[in-house]
């Protein structure tokens, strides 16, 4: 199946390409992203059939159903890599908490985070096709914690793949520096900026644009790729544990064949929920996807009023971090699936010109077919952690924005399953002041110990060996340094 662009074609790029361009080449014409032609649509006993299949089965069907052109060794080399997780026949387990309420567990793989999901995999394919065309690859990534890890954890010592990775030194969790910090590999590079993560990020929007950074680069035989949730080689693999969500539901016999449930998923860049998306259209029987977002409310003013308004806002930093967001990429693939590429050329050069755009209420009613969204502060997100740690179960707070959802945006009484895209290792400084009333600050490791004995949580033995971890990036440097650091490193 060829892939198209969002915001229609400059003349310049191919018209259409193939799966292997687009997830090399993740930028499209006019800034657009890159989206499959149309979606496949399941057999009509797709599901059914899969009851009985394992997490890697239903992802070469759903894979192949797709027509990317990939070989079927390399899918199946990729698939492998959720035998790293937990627990390889369920990667990523679903598991009742209330009468009618499923956690979604997306953090079982090696950075324990939902990023793996896609990552891990995604990684492996990246780098066979850049090994198959003889090309070499620089993945540059600016990270406020999960995507740093997760993308140096993939493309370790892979072929023709190289890593700069930019984090806000003192802007992360104590685990995720250290994640980062002490991975090894001779393809990695990871740098601390000072500054917060902004600096970082147009840090590497400055090194995008600099000719001197793309003359080198060309000298060296070298392209530029991104691992970002722009790249739809991550968000191909975020449609396949949708289903797995529903056939886990009727393997507990909770569901029957048809049923449809809510999803609620904690969004910031929105390729989580997107990949719901594509599920239902490709026959997921979903009632409606239930958009959590933090203080950061701009996903919930978005399908509620159906104006994206980034004039007066200021991101705000927030105990979930990893969903503070105020330009989020891929709402821009739903956009394009409803309205079409004229539409969504003219909603982002609105929101690129005057910071804004505006749906017509008819689009927004179409929008609201699909999602509804609601927003939750920080205070909630610690009565919901500590109200489930009451009942026995420890959840990390991006997972607990989603309570607010549950609660007040279902309109049927239909089976609900939240997603839970980090584990509570990640972030068990602000899990413990949750489970204690207070605004003690802890470090990590004293916030993991106190937990793990009092609540009798296991810690895995990722996280328990980062702290005598040897530590292979050490600098921290200023913007003004970056492109020089990069440059070194590319020239080994
Ligand atoms: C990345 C991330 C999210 C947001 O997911 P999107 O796909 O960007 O919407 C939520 N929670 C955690 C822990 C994450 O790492």
């Amino acid at each position: 199946m060829n892939f198209v662009e969002t915001r229609g074609n400059d003349g310049i790029k191919p018209v259409e390409a193939t799966f292997s361009h687009a997830i090399l080449n993740p930028s499209a014409s006019f800034g657009g992203l890159y989206v499959p032609k149309e979606l496949p649509k399941l057999e009509e006993n797709f599901i059914q059939n899969h009851v009985d299949k394992s997490y890697k089965e239903l992802a070469f069907d759903i894979l192949k159903a797709f027509e990317i052109d990939i070989d079927d060794d390399e899918i199946n080399k990729a698939l492998a890599l959720y035998d790293n997780f937990d627990d390889a026949s369920n990667p990523c387990p679903v598991v009742r908490v209330k009468d009618d309420l499923f956690v979604h567990e997306q953090y079982h793989g090696p950075t324990r985070a939902f990023k793996d999901m896609a990552l891990q995999p995604f990684g492996s394919i990246l780098s066979s096709i850049a090994k198959k065309r003889d090309e070499h690859y620089l993945i540059l990534a600016a990270t406020s914690g999960d995507t740093g890890p997760a993308a140096l954890n993939t493309f370790k010592n892979k072929e023709n793949i190289q890593v700069a990775c930019l984090y806000p030194d003192g802007g992360t969790s104590d685990v995720q520096r250290l994640q980062m910090v002490c991975e090894d590999g001779d393809n990695l590079k990871v740098l601390g900026i000072h500054g917060n993560f902004d600096d970082a990020q147009s840090a590497l929007k400055n090194l995008l644009a600099s000719q001197s950074f793309k003359d080198e680069l060309e000298r060296d035989g070298i392209k530029l790729s991104a691992a970002n949730s722009v790249n739809f080689g991550r968000i191909i693999f975020q449609i396949i544990y949708h289903f797995w969500s529903y056939i886990q539901l009727h393997k507990q016999e909770e569901i029957t064949f048809g049923e449809k449930i809510y999803l609620v998923v904690p969004s910031g860049n929105f390729g989580n929920v997107l990949g719901g998306f594509y599920a239902q259209e490709m026959g997921l029987p979903i009632e409606k996807l239930l958009v959590a977002s933090n203080e950061n409310d701009i996903l919930t003013q978005w399908i509620n009023t159906g104006v994206y308004d980034i004039r007066d806002k200021e991101l705000k930093l927030t105990k979930s971090p990893a969903m503070d967001i105020l330009k989020s990429s891929n709402i821009e693939r739903v956009i394009y699936s409803l309205y079409g590429p004229k539409r969504t050329k003219e909603f982002f050069d609105d929101l690129n010109e005057k910071k804004i755009f505006t749906m017509t209420q008819k689009e927004t009613e179409e929008l609201k077919k699909y999602f509804s969204a609601i927003n939750s502060d920080d205070a909630y997100g610690a009565k919901v952690i500590k109200n489930f740690l009451d009942d026995g179960y420890l959840m990390d707070p991006h997972t607990a924005t989603c309570l607010k959802a549950y609660e007040e945006l279902k309109e049927k009484d239909l089976k609900t399953v939240i997603y839970s895209t980090a584990e509570w290792t990640k972030f068990s400084p602000t899990v413990l002041n949750a489970l204690h009333e207070n605004s003690t600050s802890y470090v990590d490791k004293e916030a993991l110990e106190i937990i793990s004995k009092e609540y009798n949580a296991t810690l895995p033995s990722s996280i328990k060996e980062l702290f005598s971890a040897k530590i292979n990036h050490d600098s921290v440097i200023n913007k003004e340094n970056i492109e020089e650091e990069i440059v070194k490193f590319i020239k080994g």
